[in-house]
């Protein structure tokens, strides 16, 4: 889908599907807004299910606040306008009470986005707003205030958040991404003190695009149109079980030998398309076309194990708290999680960008998984099932683990049962 061609009132209520899908608001919870290019303030209607809203529900409020619809604006359009003024650069506005981000609202506190790259390139300064009476115009000013200072997404005392930007889709990529960097730091928080990344580490990330020269191939096999359309649903089934966000997760699978597809960088997984996956060979990409920053790591492990067909990469929020604490990720849980997952290593941060070689050396049959250093669990497999598969126990291992925490000690599974384990599974 090329979001750019959607009118407003078919962008808003895209978006907020979306977030309702997400669990990222209640049906009654969160308003947004879009700027067009006549000053005109396209605002999702006051009071409507948020789960059923069509095109005709979105409203038109004039720069004279008359108003064009069947219902009236969002009660909270005064501190849109009020953000609008403010910042000329920011033409929509995301607001809702996802429950990461407000638990951190009522703890007074902000998420640490310095917890891996992505999520700060993607939030940049946060802001904080005094509490103020809902739809007031001073709620509106102390919003406003955070966003003159330069912040993009601003968190509302007792009350929820707001990010700003250029257009609705990277406006909903804040949102989404700074919900997610909260409920990271919330299980982080948990486990114990995390890890967080220093400039110069985050700058790495940033460099990270090496320029790989094009080539345009002659023809696409009927197996790389199909493995074009795996990697693309198997990205959107990982986006809605959570295991992805809109702007985070790799997929790569190999075609034959050192010719492999991987997913484009910059792209809304919710939007992946068969036509925008990468085609890599030898060292070599597709024409008009920009693969993930991962590529050269997936090049290296796809030539050092001819078994692996499969690579992915992803952030779901408990395994990634166990990338940026201390203490490792314990498999031995249940069966499944020994059986899948086998040992996870940790990489430490920065060797997917300057070593990928490394990374490749630590992968084997006995630990097909990496946890990447405030970053990302890595798995490998030898389908792209068996790969998403092991991104999915991961995750599902985590929580548990993270949940066992409030009920009592986690006991492992006995060196005796793992050996029973290995025998039995030929593992
Ligand atoms: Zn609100």
């Amino acid at each position: 889908m090329d979001f750019a061609y959607l009118s407003p009132p078919r962008q808003l209520t895209e978006i907020i599907s979306r977030i309702y899908q997400q669990r990222l608001t209640t049906t009654s919870g969160g308003n947004l807004s879009i700027l067009d290019e006549n000053g005109d303030i396209w605002i999702t209607p006051a009071a409507i299910d948020k789960g059923a809203l069509t095109p005709e529900d979105i409203v038109r409020v004039r720069p004279d606040h008359s108003y064009e619809g069947r219902h009236k604006p969002s009660s909270e359009l005064p501190f849109h306008r009020q953000i609008y003024e403010a910042r000329p650069d920011i033409r929509a506005i995301v607001h809702a009470h996802p429950p990461g981000l407000v638990a951190f609202s009522i703890a007074h506190l902000a998420p640490n986005t310095a917890i891996n790259p992505q999520s700060q390139a993607i939030c940049g300064q946060v802001g904080y707003a005094a509490y103020a009476l809902p739809g007031s115009e001073l709620l509106g000013t102390y919003i406003a205030d955070a966003f003159a200072d330069g912040a993009n997404a601003v968190l509302l005392e007792n009350h929820g958040v707001v990010t700003g930007g250029p257009d609705l889709l990277q406006t909903f990529q804040c949102f989404e991404t700074f919900e997610f960097c909260a409920q990271i730091n919330i299980r982080a928080s948990a486990l114990g003190a995390f890890h967080t990344l220093s400039d110069e580490q985050v700058q790495l990330f940033q460099r990270a695009a090496t320029p790989m020269p094009e080539f345009t191939p002659s023809l696409h096999t009927s197996q790389e149109l199909e493995l074009r359309l795996q990697i693309c649903e198997f990205v959107q089934r990982a986006y809605e079980r959570q295991l992805m966000i809109s702007t985070g997760g790799t997929v790569s699978a190999r075609v034959k030998g050192n010719r492999f597809l991987i997913t484009p960088y910059g792209f809304d997984r919710k939007y992946a398309t068969p036509e925008g996956i990468v085609l890599i060979d030898d060292g070599q990409r597709e024409a008009g076309k920009t693969p993930s920053r991962a590529v050269q790591l997936h090049a290296q492990i796809y030539r050092d194990h001819p078994e692996i067909n499969c690579i992915m990469s992803a952030q779901p929020p408990n395994a990634t708290a166990y990338s940026i604490v201390q203490q490792g990720f314990d498999t031995r849980i249940i069966p499944e999680s020994y059986i899948v997952l086998r040992e996870m290593p940790v990489a430490p941060y920065g060797l997917q960008y300057q070593q990928p070689e490394a990374i490749s050396a630590m992968i084997s049959t006995s630990t097909p998984v990496i946890l990447l250093r405030n970053d990302a669990v890595l798995t490998t497999g030898t389908t792209i099932l068996e790969a998403f598969d092991r991104i999915e126990v991961a995750e599902f291992s985590a929580q548990a683990l993270i949940q066992a925490l409030s009920i009592g000690d986690f006991v492992p599974m006995s060196e005796e049962k793992i050996s029973d384990l290995k025998r039995r599974f030929s593992l």
